[in-house]
């Protein structure tokens, strides 16, 4: 929790105190605690609220929805997006830039036109802490009070099941090998190690739990495949896959990898990675594989993003450690009723992509308005649209479509009227890649116009 009101008040006795004695080396000291508090408790610098301030911490794939149809719902609601990134770069569709089938720009978009064109205020800041008691988010550029808080900050990773709390491998892994599953930089060490590759055993890894984006790693792994096919490069994707099989649209991906990548891919499923000896670059699994690696990007396990754990707002799901602790229905924080957390965070078992993640942050823009607004709403199923390309040039793709439904006696969201399309040969997987880009655009301009 953020320092309550009395610890800063003390904090500055004792700065005042102690400032007005002591060597030269321990002015400076003082001074630089000094400058620390008083910036902390600075309050951001945005004009004041004209209506009720719903803050939204992340602007993702949900954060973004969230406030963009926040202020169409309710206009009078003054909304303000923090985001720490200054450009939005896709997660989804990466996979393609990794290899060259698209360029960077149509991954890339610009947060002030997003807040532009929908009247809200974009905040260029980290959250780093909030206090629930005087509703005030904590950032590295001021403190933004709120009435109503949104979180959507995605995952983070949780390499505990490898690393046992080796800190120095896990800082290795991230930093060396990283899993190219969070926007940002992962993604260009990931391609500029692809376009390194020169030959040998290039190890992917598919975690258990409810991992972000089920298809991206078997999307990735055939895409790395056929990049490799394409240059004639020596060397092939072992594909270390913690979950007995494909986990989705298994048709489609099992007939790339036999009839287009056969001498590129080796799948192993049900294989848990029990060692990672970075300097012998080798990985043994419990299935008694130990495979030797040239390049490798390590996805681990994924958790809630860690803010919610700050928070106080977090709880292990029965997938993943602690994502968001919220009604199913309402996405309201069981321990703080002006807290809704929407997007990866979530702990129902719902497929853990970009257009389900959009399509919740619509539900809860409308949830919340209906709250300010004193209005009903009824609750709508989040929708998964997603689609995968398996080859380039042209691009092939295959895809999968789902809603949900409550089962009451379970108490577990199912798939409802799920549909998927894996037949990535002939006219239709083209079509199909077709579908793919446009998807992405329909999804940009969703966000962001
Ligand atoms: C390689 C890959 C391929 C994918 N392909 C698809 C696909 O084809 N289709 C699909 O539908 N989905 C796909 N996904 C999944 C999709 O990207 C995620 O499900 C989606 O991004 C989740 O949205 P979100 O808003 O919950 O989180 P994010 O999009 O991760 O957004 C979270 C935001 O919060 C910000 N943030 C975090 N902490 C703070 C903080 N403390 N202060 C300020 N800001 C903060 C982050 O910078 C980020 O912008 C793919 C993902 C990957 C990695």
């Amino acid at each position: 929790m953020a320092l309550s009101r009395r610890d800063l008040l003390k904090i500055s006795a004792i700065l005042a105190a102690t400032s007005s004695f002591g060597s030269e080396s321990s002015k400076k000291d003082v001074d630089i605690k000094k400058s620390i508090s008083s910036y902390r408790v600075q309050n951001a610098p945005l004009p004041k609220p004209k209506g009720p301030r719903v803050v939204v911490v992340g602007g993702g794939w949900s954060g973004l929805a969230v406030a963009k149809y926040l202020k169409k719902f309710s206009p009078k609601t003054d909304v303000v997006l923090i985001e720490k990134r200054s450009v939005f770069v896709s997660c989804p569709l990466s996979n393609l830039w990794l290899v060259d089938l698209i360029d960077l720009q149509f991954l890339t978009h610009d947060y002030l036109q997003a807040a532009q064109n929908n009247e809200y205020i974009y905040f260029n800041a980290t959250v780093y802490d909030i206090d629930r008691v005087s509703k005030k988010v904590y950032t590295n550029e001021g403190i933004v009070s709120y009435d109503y808080l949104v979180l959507a900050p995605g995952i983070d990773y949780d390499y505990e099941e490898w690393t046992n709390g080796n800190m120095e491998l896990e800082t290795k892994l991230k930093s060396l090998y990283p899993a190219g599953f969070i926007p940002g930089s992962e993604h260009f060490t990931l391609k500029r190690k692809i376009e390194e590759f020169e030959e040998g055993n290039f190890v992917l890894t598919v975690p258990g739990g409810n991992y972000r984006c089920l298809p991206a790693p078997y999307e990735r792994a055939s895409l790395i495949a056929w990049y490799m096919k394409k240059e004639g490069i020596k060397g092939k994707v072992v594909l270390i896959d913690e979950n007995p099989d494909i986990t989705i649209k298994k048709d489609g991906f099992n007939s790339a990898f036999n009839e287009l990548y056969k001498d590129y891919i080796e799948y192993l499923p049900g294989s848990k990675i029990t060692d990672i000896d970075l300097d012998k670059k080798r990985v043994v699994t419990d299935m008694g594989d130990e495979i030797d690696f040239s390049d490798a990007s390590f996805y681990p396990r994924i958790r809630g993003a860690k803010l919610l754990e700050i928070v106080g707002v977090a709880k292990d799901s029965a997938f993943n450690k602690k994502e968001a602790d919220i009604d199913p229905f309402t996405y309201q924080s069981k321990a703080d009723p002006y807290i809704y957390c929407t997007g990866d965070v979530r702990p129902m078992g719902f497929s853990k992509s970009g257009n389900t993640a959009n399509s919740e942050g619509h539900l809860v823009a409308k949830i919340i308005a209906s709250v300010i607004e004193g209005k009903e709403f009824k609750w709508d199923s989040p929708i998964t649209v997603c689609y995968s390309a398996v080859s380039g040039d042209p691009i092939r793709a295959i895809s999968v479509n789902a809603k949900y439904a409550y089962d009451k006696k379970k108490k577990v969201f199912t798939f409802k009227d799920a549909s998927t399309m894996e037949n990535w040969k002939g006219k239709q997987g083209i079509m199909s890649g077709k579908g793919l880009l446009e998807w992405a655009k329909g999804m940009y301009r969703d966000m962001f116009m």
